[in-house]
């Protein structure tokens, strides 16, 4: 079997992070400052007959009032082909923060019929892990998610869980 995986998110959430951390090498640039991915990055992750595709989504965030520059309306479109025909999404936000680019990118995957699913990341920086289930409830309330799974992509904890639940939609 073989599939696409989309990993969506605001700049710096994680998801250059995250796509190191599935495939093993680093073939995704992680920055602190955003947007340091301006085109699409793809890996290829063999696992016995298994091959899943991820590509590193930019500019799925942008708003509406910004998609006029060229180069907002270049990534907006990549962004939006690499949704079209992908069997997943993996839908990354930032521990206990949820903001207005945040939202832009749940509007956009509202018309994406593959399932989706909400990665929180950044976990290791929660101070009260108390903090976590009310707020997996409120974001779990904005959409149906596949699956709701919190990692720390940095450090790998809990991302072969989360390959677990994207392997179940190959
Ligand atoms: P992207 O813009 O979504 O691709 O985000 P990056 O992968 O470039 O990560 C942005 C920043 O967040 C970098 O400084 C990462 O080291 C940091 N980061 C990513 N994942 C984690 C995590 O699980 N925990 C912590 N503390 N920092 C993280
Ligand atoms: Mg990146």
């Amino acid at each position: 079997t073989c599939g696409f995986v989309a990993i969506v998110g605001r700049p710096n959430v994680g998801k250059s992070t995250l796509m190191n951390r599935i495939l093993g090498q680093k073939i995704s640039i992680t920055s602190r400052r955003p947007q340091t991915t301006r085109h699409q990055v793809m890996g290829i992750k063999t696992e016995g007959d298994s091959q899943f595709i991820y590509v590193d989504t930019p500019g799925i965030h942008i708003l509406e009032k910004d998609r006029n520059k060229a180069i907002n309306r270049f990534m907006n479109q990549a962004a939006t082909q690499a949704l079209r025909d992908v069997d997943c999404v993996v839908f990354i936000i930032d521990r206990t923060r949820w903001t207005p680019e945040d939202q832009v990118v749940l509007e956009r995957l509202a018309n994406v019929e593959a399932p989706v699913i909400l990665a929180v990341n950044k976990v290791d920086r929660l101070k009260d892990k108390a903090e976590l289930l009310p707020w997996l409830e409120s974001v779990g309330a904005r959409r149906e998610f596949a699956a709701i799974v919190p990692i720390a992509a940095k450090h790998g904890t809990n991302v072969a869980e989360l390959e677990a639940e994207v392997a179940k939609h190959l």
